[in-house]
């Protein structure tokens, strides 16, 4: 089955997946594996790079795992595509898969399967791609040949933290972003000075593990799917271009138009650019 595993993710573009005993991982909603019969087995994760060449763009406005469309779409086609293959060759084997809703620990799962080192960023740092991965995971009743290591952090430079500018809003610059209702001056004036509609890649930008994923060219993507229709710029013309099936293709659907649309209004009422083309200026 592994080797079936592996063709398959190869054919897929996937290079990071390891097997690792379900034993070894931290189960956080077991109604999950109860819901699909899994008590015991083997979970296969997986990183799936998502940062392509438009994250490149000297005008984006959106988190990088943004640009490209949601990574629940990835995986849905993923799974959709995968399960029934395997359910017909291993037909006494429960198989289910998941990301990001999934009954167990992700990160420590990816970390102790070997696909990286924990950041003090909080997030699976990866040799090729560094952070910008996208977890998910095949969990089977199936017993792979799978092993568990320990779970090891990153060097502990310290860049991400000296960069983060937490301490100084008060909160983190993405979860702002994605705050509901109406913003406050203050609240407004930070989402202005550090130019984001949609998220914060800064603790991930300052990393080396980063720095030298660019500076080698593996960061890039090979997977067809973050490429496809990439919006590093978003703008309310291109939001209200967009109808109820392009909207939900995107990562910041799930907390709804009026959310991004806010952030986009404040970002486009105050660009310098647009003032004396007609568009309402700050003062
Ligand atoms: S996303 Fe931005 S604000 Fe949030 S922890 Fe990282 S650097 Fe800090
Ligand atoms: S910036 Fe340094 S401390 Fe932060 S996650 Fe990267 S390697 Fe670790």
């Amino acid at each position: 089955m592994l080797q079936f595993l592996t063709n398959f993710f190869q054919k897929k573009q996937i290079d990071l997946f390891a097997p690792i005993p379900l034993s070894s991982c931290e189960v956080r909603k077991p109604y999950l594996l109860e819901r699909e019969g899994i008590s015991s087995g083997t979970v296969v994760m997986i990183a799936a790079p998502y940062f392509t060449r438009a994250c490149l763009s000297p005008n984006r406005n959106l988190s990088a795992y943004a640009v490209s469309r949601d990574y629940h779409g990835f995986y849905r086609e993923l799974f959709a595509e995968l399960l029934p293959l395997l359910r017909e060759r291993l037909p006494d084997r429960k198989f289910a898969g998941f990301a990001d809703h999934s009954p167990i620990a992700e990160l420590q799962a990816a970390a102790r399967a070997g696909l990286g080192v924990i950041g003090k960023n909080g997030l699976l740092l990866t040799e090729r791609y560094s952070s910008y991965v996208f977890l998910g995971e095949l969990i089977t009743t199936a017993e792979l040949p799978a092993a568990a290591g320990e779970i090891r952090g990153c060097v502990g430079c310290g860049k991400c933290r000296k960069a983060c500018p937490m301490d100084e809003i008060g909160t983190c610059l993405s979860a702002l972003t994605q705050k509901k209702g109406a913003l406050t001056q203050e609240e407004s004036a930070h989402l202005l000075r550090y130019g984001s509609v949609w998220g914060c890649d800064i603790c991930q930008d300052v990393c080396p593990y980063t720095e030298a994923a660019i500076r080698k060219e593996t960061i890039f993507s090979p997977i067809p799917y973050f490429s496809v229709d990439p919006i590093p710029r978003l703008t309310l013309e291109k939001l209200d271009g967009m109808n109820d099936e392009a909207f939900s293709a995107r990562a910041y659907a799930w907390r709804g138009r009026e959310t991004i649309r806010r952030n986009l209004l404040l970002a486009e009422q105050n660009d310098p650019q647009k003032v004396g083309k007609g568009e309402p200026c700050s003062d």
